[in-house]
């Protein structure tokens, strides 16, 4: 099968770089994608964001793009009190958020809907459940390899996070410079683990606390409120400890309950339904080798701005971006490059 572009992965860049393709009249293009869903590490299931959720303002591309899309975002509930387990002995504290000045912005129908609103036009172009597994320069063109199918574009942009990216084979291989930053790149909240409580109440808000809980000392580290902005549907999400990774799941959620109960409630065993994404065990984000990172990671090596394979292949998605790189906006910022380097207008 042969295309102008293949554009690998339909997560928020391949797509970012789809819709601008698409916006400037040229849609000689397929994505590849190896799952069998499309977003990346956006993925929201019944209203939970397991992956990305919260923007800024500062997010200049996002904020763009989400609103040439018409959807609408909205500020990240922080009412009432909230709660820092800051020590294993000491009580915890409360704290109230200022609320002139909103942290966060979430999106209306969760982050899916950017991904939902992106993949409107272009649903025909992407190729689920395909795997790319080499790409080789054959002179004119790539051949891009999977288990089954050859596919050959006359450029290709690889989306896949740069570690990931590493293990693919490159024919021929691309310069070690190259390969040794892809292999440092950490691939932004590869080790995270977040779970998800759907409610028939909004329990916390009615005793005034905010159901924001954070501390690092228990099996919670983050959670906030998470209902929607509709009022139709009430629940929490957050990040949990990543102690709990090898702990069984009856066990894992046994624990959380326990420790949310102290501080929310005994309500918080009413939930019904409970989600939990180990992003670790996810082999398209993440890799084998997994080292917790709790600094910000170096993002936008220059080295990924070049065209590899004479002129053939380009990089792009969130860690390449030298713009708020792991965040949705460095998706979105490497996704516009991209598009822009092939409509030539760089
Ligand atoms: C738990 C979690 C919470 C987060 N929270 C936030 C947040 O609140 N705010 C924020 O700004 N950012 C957040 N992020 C980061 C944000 O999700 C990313 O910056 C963004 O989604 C990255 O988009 P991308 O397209 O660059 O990469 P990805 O979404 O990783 O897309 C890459 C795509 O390539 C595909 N792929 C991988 N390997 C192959 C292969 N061999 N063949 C074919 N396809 C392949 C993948 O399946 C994927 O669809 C969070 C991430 C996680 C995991």
């Amino acid at each position: 099968m042969s295309s102008k572009y293949i554009i690998i992965g339909a997560g928020l860049s391949g797509l970012t770089i789809a819709y601008f393709l698409l916006k400037n009249g040229e849609s000689d293009f397929i994505i590849l994608e190896g799952r069998d869903r499309v977003g990346g590490r956006i993925n929201t299931k019944n209203g939970i964001d397991l992956g990305a959720t919260w923007f800024q303002n500062n997010h200049f591309n996002l904020n763009e793009l989400v609103g040439s899309l018409m959807l609408n975002k909205f500020v990240q509930y922080s009412k009432g009190q909230s709660v820092l387990v800051y020590n294993t002995m000491a009580p915890a504290h409360y704290f109230e958020s200022q609320q002139n000045s909103p942290s966060a912005y979430r999106i209306e129908g969760g982050s899916a809907a950017l991904i939902e609103k992106l993949t409107k036009n272009v649903k025909d172009k992407i190729k689920l459940g395909i795997q790319v597994l080499e790409l080789e320069d054959s002179s004119t063109n790539i051949l891009v390899k999977t288990k089954n199918n050859l596919f050959f574009a006359e450029k290709v942009i690889c989306t896949i996070p740069p570690k990931l990216a590493s293990t693919l084979t490159f024919t021929p291989s691309l310069p070690e410079d190259v390969l040794n930053v892809m292999k440092q790149t950490h691939t932004w909240m590869s080790n995270a683990m977040k779970i998800g409580l759907v409610f028939k109440k909004p329990f916390w808000r009615n005793k005034e606390l905010s159901g924001t809980v954070i501390g690092q000392v228990g099996p919670v580290i983050e959670l906030y409120d998470h209902c929607s902005n509709d009022g139709q549907t009430y629940s929490l999400m957050g990040f949990i400890n990543e102690g709990l990774r090898d702990v069984s799941p009856e066990q894992r959620k046994e624990r959380i309950l326990e420790y949310l109960e102290k501080y929310l409630g005994k309500e918080i065993r009413d939930y019904i339904s409970y989600f939990e994404k180990d992003w670790s065990k996810d082999q398209f984000t993440s890799c084998k080798k997994l080292k917790s990172v709790y600094m910000s990671p170096q993002y936008g090596n220059l080295l990924f701005d070049e065209y590899y394979f004479n002129g053939k292949l380009l990089f792009s998605g969130t860690e390449t971006s030298p713009e708020y790189g792991g965040y949705l906006d460095g998706a979105v910022y490497s996704g516009i490059n991209a598009a822009k380097k092939l409509l030539n207008r760089d």
